[in-house]
C-alpha cells in the first residue's frame, strides 16, 4: 500500500518524539512492504516564527492533500501571555477545524509493566482496554448565545450546549464500529435526566444502534461514568459522549494508564474519496518546555499515535498491533525514560525509538 503523511513536530519535545514516530513507522513500513511518502510542515510557535501565522496557509493546504497527519505538540513559554487567536495553540482549532475532524479517539490501556505508576490499586487497573469517544466539534463548546452580559448591578454569563440528529448520529456510528472490530460493547454517556441535548442524544445512539445488533449498548449518566472509570474501568470497551463531558472524562481516564508520555490520540472526520479517514494523529502531551531539546521525553504516545493512524486511517490491524506488541516489549524490558521511572539509568527518547524498532523486528 501506498499512503501519504504530513508531519507537524510544533514545538519542545514535540520535534523529538514526532522524530521516533516517523523512525517507527518507517521501520513498520520496510517490514510489511508499504511505502509512507511523508512531508512536513510548520504549525504552532516554530510556525510563528518563520511565517508570523500558528497555522500557515501552506499548512493548510498540505494538511488538506494529506491521508493523514501526524502531529507532535504545540506551544512555547515565549507566547504564554500573548492573545489567545495569536498563540501557537489556535494552530491546534484550526488544524482540526480545516479536516473536519467530529470525533476524538482516546485509547486508554493498562501494561503490565506499570501497573504501579497508576493511582489505582492493580487488580482495578491490570486488563483495562478501551477508547473514549468524544465529540469534538459540537457541544457547548461551539453553541451559541454565548459571553458576558451587563445585568443590573452585574453581569450574566452564557453558554448553550445545542446538538443536531446528526452530529449525534455520526460520532454514535464511528463508536459502533470500532465497537465491532473489539469486543462488541458500546457505552453511551449522557446526562438524560436533566438535560433536553441528553435527551436527544439517547434516542438518536438508540436508533443508531438498531443498524449494529450485534453489538451491546448500555447508557450511563455523566456523574456514574466519572465514578465508574475509577470503581470498575475494565467493564468499558468503546464509551461515546458529547464534547464537554468526553473533555473531562478523558482525562480522567488518560491517569489510569500511568505517564502522560504514554497516552496517543487519534481526532477523526469524515471518508475521503479514496476510501481512507480523514485523520488527524498526535500524542496528548503538550510541548514539555521544561525537558524540551534534551532527548529525555517519553516518545511511546507519539508512537502509539503512529499505531493508532495505521489503524483507523489505514485498516492496518496488523501492523498497529506489531507496534502495541513492540511498546509493551520496550515497556518490560524496562529500556524506558525518566518519567516512567525506570530502575536502572533511564533510556533516552532515541533509544527508545530504536527500542521499539528492534523490538518489531
Ligand atoms: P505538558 O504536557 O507539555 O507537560 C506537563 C508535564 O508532563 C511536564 O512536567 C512535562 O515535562 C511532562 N511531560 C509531558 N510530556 C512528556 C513526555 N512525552 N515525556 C516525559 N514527560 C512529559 O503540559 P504543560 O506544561 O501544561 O504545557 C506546555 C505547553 O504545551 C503549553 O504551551 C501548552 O499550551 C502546550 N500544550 C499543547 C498541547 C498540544 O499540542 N496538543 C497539549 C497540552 C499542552
Amino acid at each position: 500500500m501506498e499512503f501519504s503523511v504530513l508531519t507537524l513536530p510544533g514545538d519542545g519535545i514535540g520535534i523529538e518524539v514526532t522524530r521516533e514516530a516517523i523512525r517507527v513507522l518507517q521501520h513498520i513500513c520496510q517490514k510489511f512492504g508499504h511505502k509512507a511518502n511523508l512531508s512536513e510542515a510548520l504549525l504552532g510557535g516554530i510556525a510563528i516564527h518563520k511565517t508570523g501565522s500558528p497555522f500557515p496557509a501552506e499548512t493548510e493546504a498540505l494538511c488538506q492533500q494529506a491521508d493523514a497527519t501526524l502531529m507532535g505538540a504545540v506551544g512555547l513559554p515565549e507566547f504564554d501571555n500573548w492573545p489567545p487567536e495569536k498563540r501557537p495553540e489556535r494552530g491546534l482549532l484550526g488544524i482540526r477545524k480545516t479536516l473536519g475532524v467530529y470525533a476524538n479517539l482516546r485509547p486508554v490501556r493498562s501494561y503490565a509493566s506499570l501497573l504501579d505508576s497508576s493511582p489505582l490499586k492493580n487488580h482495578l487497573v491490570d486488563g483495562v482496554d478501551m477508547i473514549i469517544v468524544r465529540e469534538l466539534t459540537g457541544g457547548i463548546y461551539y453553541g451559541t448565545p454565548r459571553g458576558i452580559t451587563e445585568e443590573g448591578s452585574g453581569h450574566r454569563g452564557t453558554n448553550t450546549m445545542t446538538y443536531t440528529t446528526e452530529e449525534i448520529a455520526r460520532v454514535t456510528r464511528m463508536s459502533f464500529e470500532l465497537a465491532r472490530n473489539r469486543r462488541k460493547k458500546v457505552t453511551s454517556v449522557d446526562k438524560s435526566n436533566v438535560l433536553e441535548t441528553s435527551q436527544l442524544w439517547r434516542r438518536v445512539v438508540v436508533e443508531v444502534a438498531k443498524e449494529y445488533p450485534d453489538v451491546e449498548l448500555n447508557h450511563l449518566l455523566v456523574d456514574n461514568c466519572a465514578m465508574q472509570l475509577v470503581l470498575n474501568p475494565k467493564q468499558f470497551d468503546v464509551v461515546v459522549m458529547e464534547n464537554m463531558f468526553g473533555d473531562i472524562l478523558s482525562d480522567e481516564g488518560a491517569v489510569l494508564a500511568g505517564s502522560i508520555g504514554m497516552l496517543p490520540s487519534a481526532s477523526i472526520g469524515t471518508r475521503k474519496p479514496n476510501g481512507y479517514w480523514v485523520g488527524l494523529y498526535e500524542p496528548v502531551h503538550g510541548s514539555a518546555p521544561d525537558i524540551a531539546g534534551q532527548n529525555k521525553a517519553n516518545p511511546l504516545g507519539a508512537i502509539g499515535s503512529v499505531a493508532a493512524m495505521l489503524e483507523y486511517s489505514f485498516g492496518m490491524k496488523e501492523e498497529a498491533a506489531a507496534v502495541n506488541k513492540a511498546m509493551e516489549a520496550v515497556l518490560d524490558s524496562g529500556r524506558v525514560t525518566a518519567d516512567l521511572r525506570p530502575k536502572g539509568q533511564p533510556a533516552t527518547t532515541e533509544q527508545v525509538g530504536q527500542a521499539v524498532c528492534e523490538a518489531i523486528g
